[in-house]
């Protein structure tokens, strides 16, 4: 029996980085994993034959998560193929970096439909299926810029900071319904969004990391196994780091 046997999870934005780690990890633990992908669509292809391999339903669905109407959709399709949602993990995240002076209204409005917006529209569709079971985990992934702030990255900081205000009202007004919901805030985590930077600013992520290394996907998708899970069945409207120390 793996920590997530007989759960069904949506997780956002899987087809690569942190969200795919997360896929992986949740089917090891034995839960039925329904994902999205939007770009990448042979990766997200290619990532329903890996996980139907552990012996779990699988299926990905092409999905905008900042779209209303689409989230909307995409919840159904998978209350019906899945039969339950019982574990919704808000990933997809984009990053459009600039200094404030040079960033474009288009740059700041993609990263908050898509970084922020997103997890409104899945939390508003998901909630009527887990009201409705009396019992539910979200998991919202924001950043230690959400907390900390980052030149350069206003637009994402804002949108990271906004799941954490979010995540910690969904859990006051969610409760009572036994619907929990936390945040999960990596620092800096070795995928493609962090391996467009360069050297010097990467090093500088790094000195500034006390155990002096990126992490890797998996070591969120773990603190994802962990809220996601009954382990966890007392915590809820926190932000649980996942960053070396680097913030503390
Ligand atoms: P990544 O490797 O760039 O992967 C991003 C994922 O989001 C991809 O699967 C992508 O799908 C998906 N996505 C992007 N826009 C989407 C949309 N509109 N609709 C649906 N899916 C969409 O990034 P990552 O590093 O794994 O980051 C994952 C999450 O962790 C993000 O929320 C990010 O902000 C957060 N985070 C990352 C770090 C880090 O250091 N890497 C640190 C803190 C927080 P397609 O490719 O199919 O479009």
């Amino acid at each position: 029996m793996g920590l997530l046997s007989g759960k069904t999870a949506l997780i956002t934005g899987a087809s690569k980085g942190i969200g795919r780690a997360i896929a992986i990890r949740y089917a090891q633990e034995g839960a039925n994993v329904a994902f999205t992908y939007l770009s990448s669509v042979e990766k997200g292809q290619a990532l329903e034959n890996e996980l139907a391999a552990f012996g779990i339903k699988a299926k990905g669905f092409k999905s905008d998560a900042s779209n209303f109407a689409a989230a909307d959709e995409l919840v159904n399709a998978v209350v019906a193929e899945f039969g339950a949602l019982d574990i919704l993990i808000n990933n997809a995240g984009i990053t459009r970096d600039n200094l404030l002076m040079r960033m474009t209204e288009d740059a700041w409005d993609e990263v908050i439909n898509v970084n922020l917006k997103s997890c409104f529209n899945t939390v508003k569709a998901a909630t009527r299926t887990m009201m409705k079971a009396k019992a539910g985990s979200i998991i919202n992934i924001t950043s230690v810029v959400g907390i900390k702030g980052n030149a350069g990255q206003a637009n994402y900081a804002a949108s990271k900071s906004g799941i954490v205000g979010f995540t910690k009202s969904v859990a006051l007004e969610l409760g009572s319904r036994n619907i929990r919901c936390n945040a999960v805030a990596p620092g800096f985590i070795e995928t493609e969004m962090t391996a467009v930077l360069d050297e010097k600013t990467v090093q500088g992520w790094r000195d500034a990391i006390p155990m002096r290394r990126g992490g890797q996907p998996e070591e969120v998708a773990n603190a994802c196994v962990f809220l996601g899970s009954d382990m966890s069945s007392y915590i809820s409207g926190q932000v649980l780091q996942v960053d070396g120390a680097m913030l503390t």
